[in-house]
């Protein structure tokens, strides 16, 4: 029988290897916390299981912070626009309850997309910047980037035997936002990048497009009709439609709706055979 260890360990090595434990575990604010905690369930006579839950609940939120900044620094917004700072007085024809529906995020549930159409400072950038915000608040994978950006970097992807990579990259985030589609015209090549971005995203995830541009003028925008009427058609099977410009209204499955879009873009040069 040894007299020098003790049958029972001090309350001063219980408390070391507590702190121990809790940094094995790597949950460093759970043991940065453990000695106010410990001397709150004193002084408030907390029952072992209320400290436990306290301490607990430290590290979750300390978790949840570190993951949002994580899922927002991915997003890369472009602002710190947000939903909030949106003025619904000043933005006309956008109906309230429907940007109030919206930030709920419940369309990304339903793979829905979102067109944002309408002139240049009409807030369409501010509305998809709060969106993916929201998105990102609320769990979601999402990525912010411009038409311009994306073919850019799915060129650079062609070049340097990259392009699997790059695709998978682009399906990845649950909201994909693509600014600013129409202000430059893209190169065909560029528009069969953004075609397939879409096309493989598409009754899978969403995305929210912004275009000053009417989806008449898209043959334009992308140098082809047929392209033109096969990204319309993907995008606007599922999707909300807000015109910036004036009336808002919405698209569910509407097929009609999107018949009638995909002839006014073929119209504008030859029609489809
Ligand atoms: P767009 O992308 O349509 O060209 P932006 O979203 O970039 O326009 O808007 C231009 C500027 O005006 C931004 O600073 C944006 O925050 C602001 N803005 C536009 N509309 C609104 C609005 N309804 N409420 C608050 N800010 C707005
Ligand atoms: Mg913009």
């Amino acid at each position: 029988m040894s007299t020098t260890t003790p049958m029972t360990a001090s309350p001063a090595s219980t408390y070391q290897q507590l702190r121990t434990h809790l940094a094995t575990l790597k949950l460093t604010t759970a043991a940065e916390q453990l000695p106010a905690v410990l001397d709150a369930a004193t002084t408030e006579g907390l029952s072992l299981t209320a400290a436990l839950e306290r301490l607990l609940a430290l590290e979750v939120d300390a978790t949840e912070a570190r993951r949002l900044a994580g899922r927002l620094r991915f997003a890369s917004l472009p602002s710190p626009a947000t939903i909030e700072g949106f003025d619904l007085d000043a933005a006309a024809g956008v109906d309230p309850a429907l940007i109030g529906e919206l930030a709920t995020c419940r369309y990304l549930e339903t793979a829905t997309n979102v067109l944002l159409i309408g002139p240049p400072g009409t807030g369409k950038t501010h509305l998809a910047v709060g969106l993916a915000r929201k998105a990102a608040e609320a769990g979601y994978r999402t990525y912010f980037t411009t038409a311009a950006d994306l073919a850019a970097r799915c060129h650079r992807a062609a070049i340097e035997g990259r392009w699997a990579y790059t695709m998978r990259f682009f399906a990845g985030p649950t909201l994909l936002v693509i600014d600013e589609l129409g202000y430059l015209p893209l190169p065909a090549e560029a528009a069969s990048a953004l075609f397939q971005v879409i096309a493989q995203r598409y009754t899978k995830t969403s995305i929210i497009l912004t275009t000053n541009r009417g989806v008449a003028s898209w043959g334009e925008i992308l140098g082809d009709t047929t392209v033109a009427a096969a990204m319309l058609d993907r995008l606007l099977h599922r999707s909300v439609v807000l015109n910036l410009d004036g009336d808002s209204y919405r698209l569910r499955d509407h097929h009609a709706r999107t018949d009638t879009l995909r002839r006014a873009t073929t119209g504008t040069r030859r029609p489809l055979t």
